[in-house]
């Protein structure tokens, strides 16, 4: 006999089967999957990590050529720097040397050459040469205190100067005669001739022209116990301490003993100024006998 039971039995078993076999192959498939997924996953997992690698390389690459472009580009600029910096420094060199220049040849153009050309019997002074300004001599400085004396502004201090510095060494030093205009020699030298003889006139007193009291930088100098007498000043300590001294304040000797060009005059003193005077006197040469190119150097110079 055969129950309704027993068909529904061997269904639900064939049933069971399937659902178990089912199951098998959806476990099955996720295994593979899970496999398959797994798998992938690695491989990806070590291409990131290669890529990665290499975009740190390259990275490194390019940090590696920006610093070196910018360090060459750094020296670049530094070389175009150091360029413009000495181009920059000649010109500043040369805008000094033209200022310097021009410095020089203002205070040239205000120095009046005649000042220290040289006037004798060689050397001719145009008989309308007179100094562009005269101060008077203070009367303390003055030999004969009612005698006008002149000279020009700029030599006023150094003769104050060594005339003060005589006083306080114990020295009596004072001016007898200082500018003197072409009338003024003109007449001189002719109350000489009338008095001496023009002989003997032609050996002291300059012609009109040739005489450096024209320039208004020269002065004759006298001292106490001669009598008021410009001759024997030579053998006065006035005059020793003149020869020693005098060149510290820009005057010299024009004609000293044995000069070539003139009598000897211990007495005329001429301004020529603190350089040249210490030159000719550390040489021991004397104005006339230098050349007038080489004189010519010191007019930059004569006040200073
Ligand atoms: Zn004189």
């Amino acid at each position: 006999m055969q129950s309704p039971g027993g068909k529904f039995t061997r269904n639900m078993i064939l049933g069971m089967e399937l659902t178990t076999a089912g199951f098998i192959v959806v476990i099955a498939l996720i295994a593979v999957a899970s496999w398959y997924g797994y798998t992938r996953l690695n491989s990806l997992s070590s291409q990131l990590v290669e890529l990665d690698a290499e975009l740190a390389s390259t990275t490194a690459l390019l940090q590696g050529n920006i610093a070196e472009a910018t360090s060459s580009l750094g020296s670049a600029i530094e070389r175009q720097n150091q360029n413009v910096q000495t181009q920059l420094g000649g010109v500043q060199e040369q805008v000094g040397s033209i200022t310097g220049t021009v410095t020089d040849l203002q205070k040239l153009s205000k120095t009046d050459p005649e000042l220290l050309a040289k006037y004798s019997k060689v050397f001719f002074l145009s008989d309308n040469y007179a100094p562009a300004r005269l101060v008077e001599i203070p009367v303390e400085f003055r030999y004969t205190e009612k005698k006008l004396l002149q000279i020009i502004p700029e030599v006023l201090p150094y003769l104050k100067k060594m005339l003060d510095r005589a006083k306080d060494d114990g020295v009596e030093l004072y001016v007898d005669s200082a500018y003197r205009s072409f009338a003024t020699q003109e007449a001189l030298k002719g109350q000489y001739a009338v008095t001496y003889g023009a002989g003997t006139a032609n050996q002291f007193s300059a012609d009109q022209g040739y005489s450096e009291h024209q320039l208004g930088t020269t002065v004759d100098l006298m001292t106490t116990g001669t009598g008021g007498a410009l001759d024997g000043f030579d053998r006065t300590a006035a005059y020793t301490w003149v020869s020693d001294n005098a060149y510290r304040y820009g005057f010299v000797l024009s004609y000293p003993k044995n000069n070539g060009y003139y009598v000897f005059e211990p007495w005329h003193w001429r301004f020529v100024g603190v350089k040249l005077a210490t030159d000719l006197h550390r040489s021991g040469k004397y104005f006339y006998t230098l050349d007038q190119r080489a004189i010519d150097n010191y007019l930059i110079s004569l006040f200073d």
